[in-house]
Parts: structure tokens; sequence; C-alpha cells
């Protein structure tokens, strides 16, 4: 992995501004700093700032864990497009595929109600049904590996087997037909009719996307860890906003032929915040 705001990094960024390119990007974690209450992520000023700029002038997506209801509450629609679930809501995705997923979480939530309702609110694990998948939320809870230990079982129990993605204190199971964030990325480039695409991340389900080590996608994780398949890495979540700035100001300087891809987004200009 390679650090992406150095020369090297930044000749990257302005082969994609140079060309006809989605900018997609993970939203905990990568848009939106951690937390220790799930509820509480939210955008800060300066990246709202940026992204909305963005968003004005070029294909951008965000593409998160989150369903799409959550996400609208927390981004509104200066992104015009927000895909859910790891990948798995969003219109990409065919009704019957949609149908059979959310059916299998609700069998899966039912059993897990019926069976360790008791035991997981004593551990103080939560699940969020986010109907395209479940998530075990354990960042509030204290004996860690009590919680790990016994969403592991819960898991191990679950027909059909999930797939399963770790993030940061939370476990998401979704059913195996679901699709990924590497799939749905390749879907709206597709869509929107763009060869070249941007995609930051910071978590295990980022690597689907960085594990296609598709040559057209310029992959960035936050934080350096070794075995990632992304090919650069920001050192912290905030450089995000050094990066959003780059793109819009390569954007203004001409770098680039966004008109033309203009549809959806507002060129409506955003007041400067104060940073
Ligand atoms: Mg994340």
């Amino acid at each position: 992995m390679e650090y992406l705001l150095t020369d090297k990094g930044k000749l990257e960024l302005e082969q994609l501004i140079k060309g006809r390119s989605l900018y997609a990007f993970d939203f905990d974690g990568t848009l939106a700093k951690i937390v220790r209450e799930h509820h509480a992520a939210k955008l800060s000023r300066p990246i709202r700032f940026w992204l909305e700029k963005l968003a004005g002038g070029a294909p951008t997506a965000i593409i998160s864990g989150r369903s799409v209801e959550d996400l609208q509450s927390r981004v509104g629609t200066i992104v015009p497009h927000l895909i859910g679930n790891h990948g798995s809501e969003g219109p990409h995705t065919s009704q019957e595929d949609r149908q059979l997923v959310r059916e299998t979480c609700q069998a899966w939530l039912q059993s897990i109600t019926e069976r360790f309702h008791d035991e997981l609110a004593q551990c103080g694990v939560s699940i969020e049904h986010k109907s395209y998948s479940l998530s075990f939320h354990y960042r509030t809870v204290d004996r860690r590996d009590a919680a790990r230990l016994l969403i592991s079982r819960v898991i191990g129990e679950l027909s059909p087997p999930p797939r399963i993605v770790l993030g940061k204190s939370v476990v998401n199971v979704m059913p195996p037909t679901a699709s990924h964030k590497g799939t749905a990325l390749l879907e709206y480039m597709r869509r929107l009719d763009c060869p070249m695409a941007l995609y930051v991340g910071d978590d295990e389900t980022d690597e689907d996307v960085f594990a296609l080590r598709d040559h057209r996608i310029l992959t960035v994780r936050i934080g350096k860890k070794n075995g990632s398949s992304a090919r650069y890495f920001l050192k912290r979540q905030v450089e995000i906003t050094a990066v959003l700035r780059f793109l819009v100001e390569g954007g203004d300087q001409g770098l680039h032929t966004w008109s033309e891809c203009h549809e959806q987004g507002s060129s409506r200009p955003a007041p400067r915040p104060n940073e």
C-alpha cells in the first residue's frame, strides 16, 4: 500500500478527474468519524461542504452497511446515489433478489429472537435489522470477548449459512445470494457510464471492492493495514477532506470533463464551512 497524498497519488487522482469517473465512498469511518454510539455518526461540516460540491459536478455514490433510509437521514439529498446494506440495497438489484434476501433476514431474525433473545440482551449485544442484512453491535459492551463468542455461536446456528463480514465492533451477516460492495460498484460504473472509479473505505466490507483488483478502480483504505488489497491508504479519516477538496478544485481548474455527468447532481452553490 502507498500513501495517497503524495505526488504519485495525486497524479492518479488527476487521471480520474480527467476522465468520466465515479466517486464512491463508504460512510462510517470514511466520510463520518467512528463514534461510540452507532446512531450518532454524522458528516463534519467541511466534509459535507466538499462532498456536496463534488456531487454537484460528478457522479458520486455512498456504498454503506447502513440502510438507504438511515443514510438518507444523515446525508440528505447531497449525494444522489445511496447504496445500502453492504451493496445489496439499491435500484441495481432485481426485485426478486431483494425479496429473497429480505425473507431470509426475516427468518433469521425470528429464529434468533426465539432462541437467543435473553442471552444477547444480558450480554449487551444489540441486533440491527436492516431488512437486507443483520448487524450485531457490541461497541458499548465491556466484556467484548464474551460478546464475540456469543455472536459466533448465534451465527453458527443460522440457515442458510450467511456471508459474514466483520466490522469495527460489529458483525454483519448477509444472505449468501446478496450482492456486495464490489458488485454494486461495478454495476454503478456501468449504469453511470463511468469507465473509472475511486473507492474509499476503512473496513472489512470494503475489501469486497479492494479485492476486485480492477485496474480501473483507484482503491484507498483509511488506515494502513497489512493484508488489505487496497492500493493506497490515508493515515487518518479526517484526510478524506483533503481528497474531496483536491477532486473539487481539480474539477474547477477544468481538468475534467464532468459536464456530461451532471444529470443527477445538484449544482447549487453551498456556503463555506466554518473550519
Ligand atoms: Mg466503514
